[in-house]
């Protein structure tokens, strides 16, 4: 009757949510606007059905290769995981195994506390500064491990790489975990430090900028003594992750590369111009980085534009969380939803 006890109870994290309306915008989960690469429509088209028979190459070798070849690092130092969700909950299990508490930013992606939960990993959270930057100095302390990404989200602020290495030189007997999810809308790459430090890991997600968030598909490169581990840990969980036609269509999206470009410079475009418009309907907003915005209206709170955006069916993020909840994460979708949103936002405000 007291099985409970035996329960491992956790608060779980909360996705945004995925309506499927007809017209509807949806500008909440930070997802690709635009389909992924052409040839992956065409991988799918012409799939064998047969080798689904088979289980999966358990190493992900033609994906792992593909990547390494592009990111300049050995297959060595190349993991991949179903989604960088997968990826970052590895490496908590893996990294993250000290009784010094692990420190992240205190506004942050909420999925971090919900690990450190659920694999019962002391945590301490660091406030983000007025600006919502991080402070270096709030790292020199000691610690079990440390993770944030950068661009953070939900600010979509950008924190130099002097900071980040700041961070890692002042951590040599942590691993310091940065999650680059939102990295390719303009943003530059802590990678070039992993030839100084072995101790980083870097994560990125082909779910925004390469427009698979359906496939499931992240990776982390870092050194490889660290991937070692990581695997470790993966072939101790479940060898296969990854199932067959994620790995197939994986490695299109990172052979088309002019494709990539096209569309993180379409997303950065438009992200641009509606940064314009958002100011001259009263917006402010941190200089975002990324596929999303993270803004605040000078007079009508944030709830309520959220309220009356749903009831468009425009569809963006709202967190009644303290420090954050009178801002809206606006994903960049395309030209012509921007648009809609903008049209209605100008005659809303106007009342
Ligand atoms: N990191 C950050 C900062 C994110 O916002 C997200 C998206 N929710 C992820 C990781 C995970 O993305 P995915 O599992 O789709 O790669």
């Amino acid at each position: 009757m007291n099985w409970e006890k035996n329960v491992r109870r956790v608060v779980p994290y909360v996705a945004g949510e995925q309506p499927n309306k007809k017209n509807m915008i949806k500008l909440n989960t930070n997802e690709c606007p635009y389909p992924p690469a052409p040839g992956v429509a065409k991988l799918a088209a012409g799939m064998n059905c047969d080798a689904l028979r088979l289980y999966p190459d358990s190493n992900t070798t033609p994906l792992v290769n593909a990547l390494a070849e592009y990111y300049q690092v050995s297959p060595r130092q190349v993991f991949v995981g179903v989604g960088s969700d997968d990826v970052l909950a590895m490496a908590f299990l893996t990294f993250f195994n000290s009784d010094k508490p692990i420190l992240f930013p205190d506004i942050t992606y909420s999925f971090y506390d919900v690990w450190a939960d659920l694999y019962r990993i002391p945590y301490k959270t660091c406030a983000l500064d007025e600006n919502w930057h991080i402070r270096p100095e709030d790292y020199k302390q000691p610690n079990g491990g440390i993770i944030f990404p950068n661009p953070n989200a939900p600010t979509g602020l950008m924190e130099d790489m002097s900071v980040v290495e700041e961070i890692i030189a002042s951590n040599p007997d942590s691993i310091v975990i940065v999650d680059e999810a939102y990295v390719d809308f303009g943003g530059k790459s802590v990678l070039p430090l992993l030839e100084k430090y072995d101790n980083l890991l870097v994560v990125q997600t082909f779910s925004k900028s390469r427009a698979m968030a359906g496939l499931r598909i992240g990776f982390a490169i870092g050194s490889e003594k660290l991937i070692g581990y990581l695997n470790d840990v993966k072939f101790s969980f479940n060898s296969y992750t990854m199932n067959l036609p994620a790995q197939i269509m994986g490695v299109e999206a990172v052979r088309d590369d002019a494709y990539f470009k096209e569309t993180t410079g379409k997303i950065v475009a438009t992200r641009e111009r509606v940064k314009k418009e958002l100011k001259k309907l009263g917006f402010t907003f941190p200089d975002s980085m990324t596929n999303f915005i993270f803004a605040s209206h000078e007079s009508v709170p944030a709830e309520e534009i959220y309220q009356a955006l749903r009831r468009e069916d425009i569809y963006v993020r709202y967190w009644n969380k303290p420090r954050i909840n009178n801002c809206l994460r606006i994903t960049i979708g395309t030209d012509e939803q921007m648009d809609r949103l903008l049209s209605f936002l100008r005659e809303y405000l106007s009342k």
